[in-house]
């Protein structure tokens, strides 16, 4: 008998007192998933060694452990359902999880997929053999992803020209001449634009479509085109029935980018499904939340009664990336209701300072993720295509696309189709 988890893992990563609800069938769930068989874990008494790697996951830095099977079970299904993310403290400004607060984070170990490689070790210490698990004999596959959080940069122009004089105006007075100068030459550019830059959804698929890539777009479902969610669109909006429409029968997925306020209100929730689906003339199955506003477990058990399928909210936002979970696996967080998280990992910036430094990163998470033979989604919003408004942003997603087109071990589908398999290895 190995040390049980609940002992002597005082530290911030997992202990007795923390856990709300742990299941062992996420884990159960996620060897099936690699391997194919089931394990009997009430009965299992077989004893795992942990290598080192791990021992600050358990609070033993730098020491090997020895853990039963059930404890691990136990372990891994604490991360995958975010445990420490349960009730309301450590949240951030946004009433989210705080980033800085997470156990992973805190214990460097949110840059990869850590959770899956201790399975991985585990799969290997039992003697089990992994089965194929992406289509085409693929190692791993990737889903291309944007969030719609504006769909055009003509409405209300002239107030927004105001608001860009008065900034101006007031770095002028403040004596700050590079921030001034900035606002001058964004009203000098605005000035003699002969198109919108900020509707770039023909763009996108252009650009995909050349490489046969189709990807998923998270639109709102709002009533309104001005509202305390700001400056958005509303579903009844010709220019978004249109795009919404297009993108549908050319093959891209389009789900629903669920509204910042009220995002616990499970009317509104369906609301919003039941407009965009209208907009679309297509079921949505899928959501993500506007700036990752979720608590984990609750949001899962509201999309899954408002309808939803599977959602991807798991990763971070505001310049932080990684794997959040320590997974880059679909699961399903509420077993019983087959309910699915897609976990994602990168997300772009209003500017990107650096593109070849994202494009390096971007790299490493697709090495780790193939490693374990996971799935990598990734978020570009709509609104950043144009390179004079968000620098950098589409130069670091064509530098993407060129190396997906490139690399024939990746499987390149919207998350629609990978939520899709991943049901069918389950039942199979
Ligand atoms: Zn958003």
């Amino acid at each position: 008998m190995g040390l049980g988890v609940g002992h002597g893992c005082q530290n911030q990563g997992f202990s007795k007192k923390k856990v709300h609800k742990v299941s062992d069938k996420l884990f159960d769930e996620q060897v099936y998933l690699r391997t194919g068989r089931k394990l009997d874990l009430h009965a299992a008494e077989d004893v795992i060694n942990i290598p080192a790697k791990y021992s600050s996951l358990f609070g033993n830095e730098g020491e090997k452990l020895s853990l039963t099977l059930k404890d691990i079970a136990k372990f891994v299904s604490y991360h995958l359902l975010r445990n420490e993310e349960s009730g309301s403290v450590n949240l951030d400004k946004r009433g989210r999880f705080d980033h800085n607060k997470s156990t992973l984070v805190k214990n460097k170990l949110g840059q990869s997929p850590i959770i899956d490689e201790l399975i991985s070790e585990i799969i290997e210490q039992l003697g089990l053999e992994r089965r194929q698990l992406w289509p085409d004999a693929k190692k791993a596959a990737i889903c291309l992803t944007h969030d719609v959080d504006s769909l055009d940069g003509t409405s209300y122009l002239c107030l927004r020209k105001g608001w860009w004089y008065s900034k101006f105006l007031q770095n002028c007075c403040e004596l700050r001449f590079a921030q001034a100068a900035t606002w001058r030459s964004k009203i000098k550019r605005w000035k003699q634009l002969r198109e919108d830059p900020i509707f770039a959804i023909d763009k996108w698929m252009e650009v995909e479509d050349k490489l046969g890539f189709r990807s998923t777009f998270f639109f709102f479902g709002l009533k309104h085109s001005l509202s305390r969610e700001g400056r958005r669109y509303s579903y009844k909006d010709q220019k978004v029935r249109d795009a919404t429409r297009r993108l549908c029968k050319s093959g891209w997925e389009i789900g629903l980018h669920g509204a910042y306020y009220r995002h616990l209100d499970l009317d509104y929730l369906k609301e919003q499904k039941q407009r965009l689906e209208d907009a679309a003339g297509n079921e949505i199955t899928g959501v993500r939340q506007h700036f990752l506003r979720v608590r984990f477990p609750k949001s899962w058990d509201l999309y899954h009664r408002a309808g939803f399928k599977y959602s991807s909210n798991m990763g971070w936002s505001g310049g932080f990336n990684g794997f959040r979970a320590g997974t880059c696996f679909p699961n399903h967080p509420l077993h019983e209701n087959g309910f699915c998280e897609i976990p994602f990992q990168l997300m772009d910036l209003p500017i990107i300072k650096n593109p070849e430094t994202y494009f390096n990163l971007f790299l490493d998470y697709v090495t780790k993720v193939k490693s374990v033979g996971g799935c990598m989604v990734i978020d570009f919003h709509q609104e950043y295509f144009d390179e004079s408004e968000s620098p950098g942003v589409n130069k670091t997603y064509r530098m993407i696309l060129d190396y997906l087109s490139g690399d024939k071990e990746l499987w390149i589908k919207p998350l629609r189709e990978v939520h899709n398999h991943f049901s069918s290895l389950l039942q199979g």
